[in-house]
């Protein structure tokens, strides 16, 4: 009998998100932060007093851990909702709201894969040559598909870059709708809601969205913990208005995000001096790979605002394998844009070491 017969065509067609585990000595292919947050002995004390209660459920609602996210963020911890890292979240939305789904490309695979998972429709629209957003194409493809969600990865993956405020409030604005009074038709024509997806904001410096959730009801900011070393815990947060999230809450399922990573996640959000020690070194090693990587005659590194470098390289693939080979293991991203590698960033060694391997090889 052949099972694939009976799963359902768009899972069929669908392609598993690339995550394998390749041994290396240096890894730099998954945007993860070559620091722990997390000190052990606190994380041991925490740890020690949870593994106590683990015959109990994890508090749903992750009530202590939304409070405090909500005080540093200077919001209601009803804005919030938690997930088991974003990618759940980005789930939690599409299932919420379904399609038309829009994001431009290329960014983070997870958008379409989820799209298709959940059966809905997929409007793509490339990114111009300076990958920033073809805000004009965004906007007259909102007006013919009417999506539901539009996901903005800003810092974007793969590319690094932040895409361009203006264009994205463009984007909020035409979507947007303003509080509807009994019997009176929605503001705009197309309602949207806009995901700003903020997943490496913390190596940016910037928090320019966060400030209009009063403004535009239609904005939904992701963040996670997992870029700021905390990726094995799996955490995310969605942020957006309460009507938003009470929406989604529907669908999150009950205990989603287990005891442990809610305690341990307070533990190192308390330690915010550590936090930004960290996030501090990797931009400064951003800064300097960058420069190093320009030096490197045939290699095109990307200007980033995450904690990784898009580069392009003449024979990329073999670049790549070269670089295996000698125990540093980065991203291929030909598949996605031609000749194009995406490194992240590490500890200063890891840096020096794979910056060495590729002076080598070039
Ligand atoms: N959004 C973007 C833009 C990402 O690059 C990633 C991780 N690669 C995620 C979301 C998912 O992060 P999490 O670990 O929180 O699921």
């Amino acid at each position: 009998m052949d099972i694939r017969k009976l799963v359902k065509p768009n899972i069929r067609s669908l392609r598993a998100y690339h995550a394998e585990e390749i041994p290396c000595k240096v890894k730099l292919d998954a945007n993860e932060s070559p620091y722990s947050a997390i000190s052990n002995q606190r994380s041991a004390i925490s740890l020690e007093k949870n593994l106590q209660t683990l015959n109990r459920y994890p508090d749903p609602q992750a009530k202590a851990l939304k409070n405090l996210i909500a005080k540093d963020l200077r919001i209601k911890s009803g804005n919030i909702l938690h997930g088991n890292g974003s990618d759940e979240l980005i789930y939690y939305m599409i299932t919420t709201f379904g399609g038309p789904v829009m994001y431009p490309v290329p960014t983070f695979s997870m958008y379409g894969i989820i799209s298709q998972a959940l059966g809905e429709k997929k409007i793509e629209i490339p990114l111009d040559n300076k990958f920033d957003l073809d805000v004009e194409k965004i906007l007259k493809g909102i007006e013919k598909y009417k999506p539901k969600l539009i996901f903005l990865s800003s810092p974007n993956n793969p590319t690094g870059n932040c895409f361009s405020s203006d264009k994205i409030l463009r984007i909020i604005k035409a979507t947007s709708f303003s509080k509807q009074r009994r019997g009176e038709r929605p503001f705009a024509p197309t309602l949207s809601l806009v995901v700003v997806d903020e997943a490496y904001q913390p190596f940016t410096g910037k928090s320019e969205f966060l400030p209009l959730l009063g403004k535009y009801r239609n904005l939904v900011i992701m963040r996670t913990l997992s870029k700021i070393g905390l990726a094995g815990l799996r955490l995310g947060f969605l942020i957006a208005n309460e009507e938003i999230i009470n929406e989604v809450n529907k669908v999150r399922l009950p205990f989603n995000v287990n005891s442990l990573s809610q305690a341990v996640a307070i533990e190192a959000l308390i330690n915010k001096k550590q936090l930004r020690t960290y996030i501090t070194s990797i931009i400064s090693e951003r800064k300097r790979l960058f420069r190093e990587m320009e030096k490197i005659d045939g290699i095109t590194p990307y200007p980033s605002d995450a904690n990784f470098i898009l580069f392009r390289a003449a024979n990329a693939v073999r670049v790549y394998k070269c670089l295996l080979e000698k125990g540093v293991l980065i991203r291929d991203m030909t598949g996605v844009i031609e000749n194009c590698l995406r490194v992240t960033v590490g500890t200063p060694g890891e840096n020096t070491v794979f910056l060495k391997a590729l002076k080598q090889l070039i």
